[in-house]
């Protein structure tokens, strides 16, 4: 079991045997936590991962500046087409305040990046390609893309159509299901969201409908480590999101090798012990860095800055400590010149009361370093 679980003698012992689901209708059988690739470009804990038998990787086009796909490419090469699974995803331009795609968001750039995901990653077809970050029922059903992911499936080069959603989740996962195009939802599910409950009932409503079910960010806006005064336990995070049986599998960010350790062995034995509950239901009386996707700030902002972009960009900075994704967001969201210091006060009202205006003066700073110091 290695040296991570501790349990006391009057705790239930561990299985020696690492759990499987099966992903709902693509009847693929994975372990219920797998690896998401996004915060490493370390190819030695992507090939130990798929050593210790995490059989499915989890990245997008634009990782790591666009080399996260090629990466994962040079460690699968030479390995059995059948030992792993690939999930990788892509999106178009869009307005970050409505979340509605842009006259250029057409068939054949979506096509491009399939093609592009494809030739990165040096595979004849992809897993599950994924529309990506999806907040509105629209957008789910946005033509373009799903006829792109379409023709792309009945052309043999993706098996399976996901969509992934950090926001506004329980309308999305809905739309999934009923535009019978998608087979897979990865969407955020953790202790902390407040609107846990309704993600939990949509997510059911997918696992009974056959769409297979994958949770990410479920260690609620940390990367095992802490913010200020918080810690969070990752294996209570983990074992939480675990107990719905509808979340198929986890694609858990570990950059580490102790930390790739741990998810082994919440894989085998993820019964919640009674400190990990306590410590869970202490943790979500704090708002971390968690944005709730909620959306309250939108339209209150006097420059319609797109905050809670914004807050995941500090989130990637203070908790994912992946300065490259956070500064490439920050360039994608096209921030007036001015803002938050020209404002006499600022109306936001965060959900999870934040201030809104200290976060975005911080993070925006990345912007002025130059790209290949953080590289
Ligand atoms: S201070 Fe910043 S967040 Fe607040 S209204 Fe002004 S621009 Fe928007
Ligand atoms: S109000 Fe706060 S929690 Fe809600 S979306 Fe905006 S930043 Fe996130």
């Amino acid at each position: 079991m290695g040296g991570f679980l501790y349990l006391s003698s009057t705790e239930k012992q561990p299985q020696e045997k690492v759990a499987y689901r099966v992903l709902g209708k693509t009847g693929i059988r994975m372990p219920v936590i797998t690896m998401g690739v996004m915060n490493t470009d370390n190819p030695n804990l992507v090939r130990a991962a798929l050593n210790a038998g995490m059989f499915h990787l989890d990245t997008a086009q634009t990782y790591q500046r666009g080399t996260n796909e090629a990466m994962i490419g040079e460690v699968l090469k030479g390995r059995p087409r059948d030992s792993f699974a690939i999930s990788t995803k892509a999106r178009l331009p869009n307005d970050r305040n409505t979340g509605l795609y842009l006259a250029e968001a057409t068939e054949e750039a979506y096509t491009k990046k399939i093609d592009t995901s494809l030739k990165n990653l040096g595979l004849d077809y992809i897993d599950i390609y994924h529309h990506h970050n999806v907040w509105r029922r629209e957008s789910a059903f946005y033509e373009p893309i799903m006829k792109a992911l379409e023709k792309a499936k009945k052309a043999g080069k993706i098996r399976f159509i996901g969509i992934t959603t950090h926001r506004n989740e329980p309308e999305v996962i809905r739309a999934a299901i009923d535009s019978k195009v998608y087979d897979v939802v990865l969407t955020a599910y953790n202790f902390r969201q407040q609107h846990g409950p309704e993600v939990k009932k949509a997510i059911a409503q997918a696992a009974e409908a056959g769409l297979g079910v994958v949770a990410m960010k479920t260690i609620g806006g940390n990367i095992r480590g802490s913010y200020a005064s918080e810690t969070i336990d990752a294996r209570a995070a983990l074992k939480w999101a675990l107990q719905d049986p509808n979340v198929h599998t986890i694609i858990a960010g570990f950059t580490t090798f102790d930390q790739m350790n741990l998810d082994l062995a919440v894989m085998k034995d993820f019964a919640l012990t009674q400190s990990e509950k306590n410590h869970l239901r202490r943790a979500k009386l704090f708002s971390g860095l968690y944005c709730q996707g909620c959306g309250q700030c939108l339209g209150q902002c006097l420059k319609q800055l797109p905050i809670p972009d914004l807050m995941r960009a500090y989130m990637y900075v203070y908790g994912y400590r992946n300065l490259v994704e956070a500064q490439d967001l920050l360039f994608s969201l096209n921030l007036p010149s001015e803002f938050c210091g020209d404002c006499s006060s600022c109306p936001v009202k965060c959900l999870n009361r934040w201030n809104v205006s200290a976060r975005i003066q911080d993070v925006v700073h990345l912007r002025e370093v130059p790209s290949n110091f953080i590289a």
